[in-house]
């Protein structure tokens, strides 16, 4: 593995095509660096780890997580991610608990050191059986992905700053990091991501770079609207700004999740830019 910068800039992308193609595809945008999503339809075979590990080596990229999705998510609005998001939907639980130990083994056949998931809604009231459950499954999942030397980053977003600090602070292992997303915080109408950073700031162990707008008032339950990075309520200048200040020192990875890939695509390498200037 090369050799890392302060605060590199990477990409996160996703799994399903050929692994060479599409790591050809992410240093086109001028990266060597980022987080690889595993969708969970996809099979987690010797061959599908070993044509990756084959790919990362020839191109020299490296990954510094792999995120788990899982059959069955949707995010369309957040009642449906309530419903359906991580760990939190009972009826799937088991079958995600497996996945992610897959998930786990696959990153470490890879050297990747962190996994990462939304977990879900984490719901407030600590004595609900979901909370319980959730909670001992994290615990369970962060010792697995600690054998593999990993840690174990749940992304930010969908609970207050606070809600997440204090499930973290009650699973009680030290590899549960935080895979900071501000633009989530903005998009759930969660709360300021920069405040967040103050509280949540320790924890972060890799960070998004996304950009959005606040949930339409006059439409209770509906997410708000992604942007390109720069373009939406989050503030990148501040957010890098609080990163510095924190002493943050992983990588800066890009994430822009629309449909059109052209468009996806020229949004990254616009996302690039501004953070090179912004990282100076
Ligand atoms: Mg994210």
């Amino acid at each position: 593995m090369q050799p890392l910068r302060e605060m590199e800039i990477g990409v996160m992308f996703w799994a399903g095509g050929d692994p060479r193609a599409t790591l050809r595809e992410v240093k086109s945008l001028g990266v060597r660096v980022g987080q690889l999503g595993v969708p969970g339809s996809l099979p987690l075979d010797e061959a599908t780890a070993s044509s990756w590990k084959q790919a990362l080596e020839a191109e020299q990229f490296t990954l510094v997580t792999v995120f788990a999705a899982y059959e069955g998510e949707s995010y369309a609005d957040i009642p449906t991610v309530q419903r359906t998001v991580g760990f939190i939907p009972p009826a799937t639980r088991a079958e995600r608990e497996a996945r992610t130990y897959a998930i786990s083994d696959f990153a470490a056949a890879l050297g990747v050191p962190s996994i990462a998931c939304h977990i879900g809604f984490v719901p407030d009231d600590t004595e609900s059986p979901d909370y319980k459950a959730v909670r001992e499954m994290v615990r369970r999942v962060a010792d697995y992905a600690a054998r593999h030397g990993q840690t174990f980053a749940l992304e930010t977003g969908q609970e207050p700053a606070r809600v997440l600090l204090r499930f973290i602070e009650d699973v009680a292992r030290p590899n549960v990091r935080i895979n900071f997303d501000p633009a989530n915080m903005i998009l759930y109408g969660t709360g300021d991501p920069i405040e967040a950073l103050d509280l949540l700031g320790p924890l972060v162990i890799s960070v998004h770079c996304k950009d959005g707008d606040w949930p339409p008032r006059d439409r209770p339950g509906a997410l708000g609207v992604e942007r390109p990075l720069g373009q939406g309520s989050v503030g990148i200048e501040r957010f890098i700004q609080k990163l510095k200040q924190l002493g943050y020192r992983g990588t800066l990875n890009i994430e822009r999740e629309i449909e059109d890939r052209e468009q996806r695509l020229a949004d990254i390498r616009m996302a690039v830019q501004l953070l090179e200037r912004l990282r100076g």
